[in-house]
């Protein structure tokens, strides 16, 4: 509350010394050039695609948080939704490839792929396919704070550059916010003008910026959130593999791959359920959560191009592996002061209701909003 008052006190309200020291932590703790502050991720990543004078289409997953899509279609840029590894649930390097071919007139612009629920993706091959074009790699880095790549590096590190969220259900939170991370000094510098209206001091504007400043209270909430972090980051990794481990013998229970050597930032814990083995569907296991008091999220679902605002965009768009996995997954409870005990008696449940899934059966009522599979 004493360094709460102290912004209130300087009358310096956004993007100041903590903006800037923030920065720098950041940049510190993730090993990267440059860390660029701004008001949220969504707009972190339509700055970066503007800044970048893309022209084109974007390769990027349908399995993600619709955000990623808004961005590039804020910057009118064309849409190819490609599909995900079964077992990684990231972006399948092959359907990249595949992607990035397209068709005559339509170049590919970039690559931008999604550390889904905090597990890093396939950087090599992602990138072999963005040199093949000449394009540069992105991620949406949302899910990724704190997430350590199979060489050791951070997440943050990757591509041209990535781009994560401080919003409140992200592993650091500033309230609101986002950070562009890059080894690049002049996209650093583009960015930090982009996020000033394009601005570059002189309020004669180089380029259609926005306001997407970083407020100073959001800053110090994230400068205190990064301090604590570490203690953080352990708790939600040690949670994660006491569900795995507790889950681990479920019948139709699997669990998304994390590559070799590769560490996930624990965002989420997100389980999959095979109907036939596990005996009920996605969603009668979420309803039946939902009547023992356990509150669960579809992510991602509907998977992006099924939703409204993109059915029209790629209607003749076929993603199998991502139309099955949306139907299949189901994140549970994971935040770093959640208990272990609490831990326990939410695999209890699940696994009480897999053993009866035969009585419990699909067609009882379940007075819950679950998700309506009509929609597909
Ligand atoms: C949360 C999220 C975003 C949007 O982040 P904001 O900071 O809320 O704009 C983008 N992409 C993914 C994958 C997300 O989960």
């Amino acid at each position: 509350m004493r360094r709460v008052r102290d912004v209130l006190d300087s009358a310096m309200l956004t993007n100041g010394r903590h903006v800037r020291e923030f920065e720098a932590e950041v940049a510190g703790f993730l090993g990267v050039g440059h860390a660029v502050a701004v008001s949220n991720c969504t707009v972190g990543l339509m700055l970066l695609l503007r800044c970048l004078g893309l022209r084109g289409s974007v390769v990027l997953p349908s399995f993600t948080f619709m955000a990623t899509a808004h961005a590039v279609a804020w910057n009118r840029l064309g849409i190819r939704f490609v599909d995900v590894d079964a077992a990684t649930w990231t972006v399948d390097p092959d359907s990249a490839a595949a992607g990035a071919v397209g068709a005559a007139g339509d170049a590919v612009a970039a690559v931008l792929a999604v550390h889904t629920f905090g597990a890093p993706c396939a950087v090599p091959p992602l990138s072999a396919v963005a040199v093949r074009h000449r394009v540069p790699l992105l991620f949406d880095a949302a899910h990724g704070f704190g997430a350590k790549y199979p060489d050791g590096t951070a997440v943050g590190t990757g591509g041209t550059a990535e781009v994560f969220s401080l919003s409140p259900t992200k592993q650091l939170s500033a309230g609101e916010g986002g950070l562009v991370t890059t080894n690049d000094g002049d996209l650093a510098r583009e960015l930090r003008v982009a996020r000033e209206y394009g601005n570059p001091g002189d309020y004669d504007s180089a380029f259609v910026g926005l306001n997407a400043r970083l407020p100073e209270l959001s800053a110090l909430l994230g400068r205190a959130s990064l301090a604590e972090f570490p203690q953080w980051l352990e708790r939600r990794r040690a949670t994660a593999l006491r569900y795995r481990a507790n889950l681990a013998d479920v019948p139709g229970v699997t669990f998304q791959q994390v590559p070799e050597g590769a560490l996930s930032s624990a965002k989420d814990l997100t389980i999959r359920i095979d109907e036939s083995h596990f005996g009920m569907s996605r969603d009668r296991l979420a309803a039946c959560l939902s009547a023992e008091r356990v509150a669960t999220r579809c992510y991602f679902y509907p998977p992006v191009h099924r939703q409204r605002a993109y059915r029209q965009v790629t209607p003749s768009v076929s993603l199998p592996e991502t139309e099955t996995l949306a139907a299949s997954v189901l994140t549970l409870p994971l935040y770093s002061h959640l208990s272990a005990d609490v831990v326990d008696r939410i695999c209890e449940a699940i696994r009480t209701i897999q053993q009866a899934a035969d009585l419990i059966g699909e067609s009882a009522p379940v007075g819950i909003g679950a998700p309506d599979p009509t929609n597909l």
